[in-house]
């Protein structure tokens, strides 16, 4: 795996002058106008220095949870539309299972094709192997996810991974806090069941593992929200002012309200992790297309095609509230 590594382009490559962004601000209809990139070297863009450069701009960057190719031609097709950056999230479960690695290589490839900023992350990651082998497939970035450890174990964990990842040009993401229910499952979950993220522990967290971007627990779940999300705003806040110049991330987007996600910038959230809305309207298409391309003469054109229409759907939606300057926005809220 050492000599995959090796392999990849140096990196950062990559702009530190990233204009991608502004162009696409400047004429977000003419996609091929701001693909400045092709033919040469693929542009890659730093996960934290994107994020942060988005909050200044007012603007969160949404990841997607793609479970295949499919899914991530779409939510690249759906940024390219909205001329935002935008990132792929590989689960863990996906990254170990069968052809992992493999999928990982494809979505570099779209990734790197695209545009548009596109990064591609492990999401999630517990276990050493599987975050090595994705850094050796090419992602950009991993979340190394040790909330389910005690707090001292939780930092060590995240500092172990940033040590060899970091030196791959690969940012780490950590959790502090925990986020309720299953990344790959929908099943409802009471967002106050678990605990959230405690701000007096945000920076001596980030000081002994190293981490350059804080996914943080404030009332979000992933899966369903049972009633109504009830998000903590003011100790968002608190996280935000101990956390300083590291980008928050939310996941569990899926089902906030469009204030929720609107309001997300102006308190230091610069990622976004949408899951269960996506896998929600591409099963729904599924299961509506099903039937009548199987009577079609087994029509898998139209199949696909169906499916790829409604993730693009959920992605360009999710973009547009997120990417927005603020004062575009249908609703405005301070925390
Ligand atoms: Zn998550």
């Amino acid at each position: 795996m050492a000599g995959e590594i090796d392999r990849r382009p140096a990196f950062p490559v990559l702009l530190r002058r990233h204009d991608l962004c502004h162009r696409a601000d400047r004429d977000r209809r003419d996609v091929e106008a701001v693909h400045p990139y092709r033919p040469g070297a693929p542009v890659r863009a730093a996960l934290d220095e994107l994020v942060t450069r988005r909050l200044r701009q007012g603007a969160a960057v949404p990841g997607f949870t793609c479970y295949g190719a499919d899914t991530a031609l779409a939510v690249v097709a759906a940024a390219e539309q909205v001329g935002a950056p935008v990132i792929l999230l590989v689960a863990p479960s996906t990254a170990a299972a069968a052809g992992g690695s493999r999928l990982i290589r494809a979505l570099r490839g779209i990734a790197d094709d695209a545009a548009v900023e596109v990064c591609v992350q492990l999401d999630h990651a517990k276990d050493e192997p599987v975050i090595r082998d994705a850094i050796a497939a090419g992602v950009d970035s991993v979340l190394a996810d040790g909330s389910h450890l005690p707090f001292a174990a939780n930092a060590e964990f995240v500092r172990r991974v940033v040590s060899f990842a970091e030196g791959a040009g690969v940012v780490v993401e950590a959790e502090l806090g925990s986020v309720p229910g299953a990344e790959d499952q929908a099943a409802e979950q009471d967002a106050d069941a678990v605990g959230k993220t405690d701000p007096a522990l945000v920076r001596p967290f980030l000081d002994a593992g190293g981490a350059r971007l804080l996914a943080c627990g404030v009332g979000n779940v992933h899966g369903r929200y049972r009633g109504t999300p009830e998000i903590d705003w003011p100790r968002l806040e608190r996280i935000r002012v101990a956390a300083g110049a590291v980008p928050l991330v939310l996941h569990g987007a899926s089902g906030l309200p469009v204030e929720d996600l609107e309001a997300a910038p102006a308190v230091g959230i610069g990622k976004v992790n949408v899951n269960t809305e996506l896998r929600t309207e591409m099963l729904a298409a599924a299961e509506k297309n099903l039937g009548p391309c199987r009577a079609a003469g087994e029509d898998m054109l139209t199949y696909t095609e169906a499916l790829r229409q409604a993730a693009v759907r959920v992605a360009t939606e999710v973009l547009a509230l997120t990417s927005a300057a603020p004062d575009k926005r249908s609703t405005t809220r301070t925390a």
